[in-house]
């Protein structure tokens, strides 16, 4: 990483980069809103066939969701409405009213609205992915998401990302996950690059980490909720709100 930081719009951002390597969720599309989105309406329609039950509402979400693998979710909303269910296999059918069952039909309802071209890419990380081809950039997509070709394809960006590191070539590939480095550094040497020529942009603190670990040229940080100064202090050489400021 360069030890000074940089704010002068593109070209400081950008000196001596080769590659921009992107985060998804949070930095190219706003998909923790289509997430919030299918939980609603996984527990609408499982609720309205429990007499009695308090309806979901979008507290539930982060009362007893957010940030949780998806079973545990499952089962610690369920737990929140006194309702306790079979376990069922961890691949039950998604029409089972089992904890896994429910689970899997969370997942079958975000790809479900991915599909149907409910993401939206944010409109100032897209003008800068665009300006960043422009320069002639090499771009890649670092996500944890076993989603990700999914949700490019929804947001209209999947051409613009011919390499892909997200969830399941990290499971395949033996790599760890965020706050590693290894799935950014994997998706620099797909690329045919240094670490040192490519610069990271992420909108979490564990990216974040992942960035400032590896010997990257920089690391963006774009504050979508996370705070500056968290980012900073995990390690971002510079902080935007929006990655269009940099334009
Ligand atoms: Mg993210």
């Amino acid at each position: 990483m360069t030890a000074v930081p940089d704010t002068s719009g593109l070209a400081g951002a950008l000196s001596g980069a080769s590659a921009i390597l992107f985060d998804l969720d949070g930095v190219l599309t706003p998909t923790a809103v289509v997430h919030e989105h299918a939980w609603q309406q996984l527990f609408d329609g499982f609720l309205a066939s429990v007499p009695d039950a308090a309806p979901y509402r979008e507290s539930d979400y982060f009362d007893h969701i957010d940030g949780k693998p998806r079973f545990d979710g499952v089962r610690d909303f369920l737990a929140s409405r006194g309702i306790v269910l079979p376990e069922g296999p961890a691949d039950d059918d998604p029409a089972h009213d089992t904890v896994h069952g429910l689970g899997n039909r969370k997942n079958k309802v975000f790809n479900d609205i991915v599909e149907a071209g409910g993401v939206q890419p944010y409109e100032g990380s897209v003008r800068f992915v665009d300006a960043a081809l422009a320069r002639g950039l090499k771009l890649a997509v670092v996500s944890s998401s076993r989603n990700s070709p999914a949700v490019l394809k929804a947001a209209g960006l999947s051409d613009y990302f011919p390499v892909v590191v997200d969830g399941v070539v990290a499971v395949t590939e033996g790599l760890p996950g965020k706050p590693s480095p290894a799935t950014y550094e994997y998706a620099a040497r797909l690329l045919g690059l240094p670490s040192e020529e490519c610069v990271v942009v992420e909108d979490a603190v564990s990216g974040v980490q992942a960035g400032s670990a590896g010997n990257f040229l920089s690391v963006i940080g774009v504050d979508r909720g996370a705070g500056r100064q968290t980012l900073l202090d995990a390690g971002a050489t510079v902080v935007v709100n929006d990655l269009a400021e940099l334009l």
